[in-house]
């Protein structure tokens, strides 16, 4: 089965990663642009992460056979730091139109701030005017508040709701959103929050329409094959194969493929494999021999 992680932050992980989600059936994922744990203090820093998701690591991605897009976005946490907000606002919409740039994102409340709200507000609107989707994170601690609060900012701003992802969801916070015409999407972590079982759970309670699963993976604590893990609890727990498959591979296609960019190729399956080649003279080569599959 062709698997899609819609969430998953690859510049903080490994080749080896890469080629283990490729084994495990992992074709295409996005990366949302996020923080880095280490604030930023310069607005010239975002646009050189920007440029590194559309480009070193998009080539990274093909050059193990995965499908990388990204979404571009001023991030919840850092909407609170003034030196860069409104600097990073500006870059905003030059990036937006980039080749596999496929929504705005991730934006959102952490925090809940009025710093947050505001920006969360001006780029659901810039998301409406350039008709891409939106992925929206949702805060860990006080989650439903956050919920209600966004899924209200949505309805405010008058995106269309078919095109808004609400992230990070729980069993508390599904409900919510599904009530609304909003996608539902859910990250899967080793040890706390959302794990596999649980996710099996509710799509044998809630079905498979509007629901997204993520890994999430990132910089801290993490594991990027929890989409393939969570399809075999799925299949455990006696869920049927199209159901499966819609909620890891259709339903993150049919929101992205909403930003008329989401291009996977005529069959839908891998890029061609040539570590030989080079992106601005780097290679992801040390010397060893290469992979070169057609
Ligand atoms: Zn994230």
């Amino acid at each position: 089965m062709k698997m899609f992680d819609p969430h998953i932050h690859m510049t903080s992980r490994t080749t080896d990663d890469y080629e283990a989600m490729a084994d495990a059936g992992v074709v295409a994922i996005v990366e949302p642009a996020f923080w880095l744990g280490q604030p930023r203090t310069h607005v010239g820093t975002f646009e050189d992460y920007f440029l590194s998701l559309c480009g070193w690591e998009r080539f990274r991605a093909s050059q193990f056979g995965i499908r990388h897009f990204c979404t571009i976005g001023l991030n919840p946490k850092e909407a609170n730091n003034s030196d860069v907000a409104d600097g990073v606002m500006e870059l905003l919409p030059r990036y937006l139109e980039k080749d596999g740039v496929v929504a705005v994102g991730e934006i959102g409340y952490d925090d809940m701030t009025s710093a947050e709200e505001k920006y969360f507000a001006a780029q659901l609107e810039l998301a409406r005017s350039l008709e891409l989707p939106a992925l929206i994170h949702t805060p860990h601690r006080d989650k439903k508040k956050g919920t209600e609060r966004s899924l209200a900012l949505v309805r405010d701003v008058g995106i269309a709701e078919d095109m808004v992802l609400i992230d990070h969801n729980n069993e508390e916070t599904l409900p919510l959103v599904l009530h609304t015409g909003c996608w539902a999407g859910h990250s899967i972590y080793p040890s706390t929050k959302m794990d596999e079982n649980r996710m099996a759970r509710l799509v044998q309670q809630y079905g498979s329409e509007r629901i997204i699963i993520n890994s999430a993976a990132d910089w801290g604590v993490s594991d990027p094959l929890k989409v393939p893990k969570t399809v075999e609890a799925m299949r455990a727990a006696g869920i049927d194969e199209a159901q499966i498959e819609k909620v890891v591979w259709h339903n993150p296609i049919e929101l992205f493929g909403k930003s008329g960019r989401l291009e996977l190729g005529a069959d839908g399956g891998r890029p061609t494999v040539d570590q030989r080649e080079l992106f601005e003279e780097n290679s992801v080569l040390r010397g060893q021999s290469p992979r070169v599959e057609g």
